[in-house]
């Protein structure tokens, strides 16, 4: 058996006829045009005007710096519209499955639930890595689509190279791999890979890294066949103009990025090397991300206590193999002393 994209869409999606825009249907920026098309207020208040429904300029930029053609591109509403167009191009209500590795992001399993889509879970390992051999045992002919965050949260490690590609080559489904913290990581993005694996399908965000997770913007890089079926059912204006304004002004400020990113790594080092030496620390668990999971002695006492003390965390102690586990996101340096100040006035 090999990858056949036009197996894994749902028939009513391949058939689609999808809607076509104003702004699809005629847009050009080399004459000066009257437009009466789209019923707007004529008025220029700088958003009087729809968006471009194909976002060309903001992927423009976003495809140079991730070295990837604008047609393997697909932006969303945050990474979770991506997921769920991805849900809603391939899984068949009531019929197909998915695939996901506690302890992981939850929204793969509500997006699951949502779109009446049964989930399998192959729990991830003690240190947190993908059990190749119960992921392959676990692949049934319902198996549409394995969805993998690396780095992953709340665990904070990225997954062994070797490994996703071991998946990649040995399922004839989807293969969705989670970026959102790849900025971070040590790990070289799949982006690279693209061209190998046509079952490939990456998510990345500006919510982390760029710092615009109030803009909502996530990214989608697969194939552009991949990407032609997932443009199909998009909503038509789904990226606001105040979003791509802002995303291509971040995006063109690499080196702010960069210093950031920097700053934020070099700032998760002192906080890990601080976090171990607080008495009701039991471990805290490498990191690929900008954020540490922390194994203390009660999460939901710590926690609390915490909250009472203004400095809010997320307590992940419910999740498969997160037993006593806190997350806390790396802050600014200020705030990083403050949760260690705190932490250390607890202890005693
Ligand atoms: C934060 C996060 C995202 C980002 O979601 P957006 O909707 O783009 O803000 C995606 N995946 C994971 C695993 C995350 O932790």
């Amino acid at each position: 058996m090999s990858f056949d994209l036009q197996k894994l869409v749902r028939s009513h999606i391949a058939d689609l006829q999808p809607y076509s825009s104003a702004r699809d249907e005629f847009d050009t920026v080399e004459r000066e045009i009257v437009y009466l098309d789209a019923n707007e207020n004529p008025f220029d208040n700088g958003v009087n005007r729809y968006p471009d429904p194909q976002q060309r300029k903001l992927k423009e930029v976003i495809a140079r710096r991730r070295g990837v053609a604008a047609n393997q591109l697909l932006l969303g509403n945050g990474s979770d519209e991506v997921l769920d167009l991805i849900f809603r191009a391939f899984c068949i209500p009531n019929q197909d499955k998915i695939i996901v590795m506690p302890p992981t992001y939850g929204m793969y399993k509500v997006l699951a639930n949502i779109n009446c889509i049964s989930l399998d879970e192959v729990p991830l390992n003690n240190d947190f890595q993908l059990v190749i051999k119960d992921i392959l045992n676990q692949i049934s002919s319902q198996t549409k689509t394995i969805f993998l965050c690396s780095p992953n949260n709340p665990s904070g490690n990225s997954f062994q190279r070797e490994d996703i590609l071991t998946l990649l080559k040995s399922f004839t489904g989807l293969v969705v791999i989670d970026e959102a913290y790849i900025d971070f990581s040590t790990q070289k993005s799949l982006v690279f890979d693209l061209s190998s694996y046509p079952n490939l399908i990456i998510t990345q965000t500006l919510s982390k890294a760029y710092g615009l997770a109030g803009i909502r913007l996530g990214i989608c890089i697969a194939s552009e066949e991949i990407i032609d079926i997932l443009n199909k059912i998009k909503p038509p204006y789904n990226i606001n103009s105040l979003t791509q304004e802002r995303a291509i002004s971040a995006l063109k400020d690499w080196d702010t990025t960069q210093g950031q990113i920097t700053q934020l790594i070099a700032e998760r080092k002192g906080l890990f090397a601080q976090l171990e030496k607080v008495s009701f620390v039991e471990k805290v668990y490498p990191s690929d991300a900008n954020f540490l999971l922390v194994q203390v002695d009660d999460a939901n006492k710590r926690y609390a206590q915490l909250i009472e003390n203004n400095i809010v965390v997320r307590n992940r102690s419910k999740q498969v193999g997160c037993e006593n586990c806190l997350r806390f996101s790396v802050g600014t340096p200020r705030e990083n002393q403050i949760l260690i100040e705190t932490l250390n006035r607890l202890s005693s």
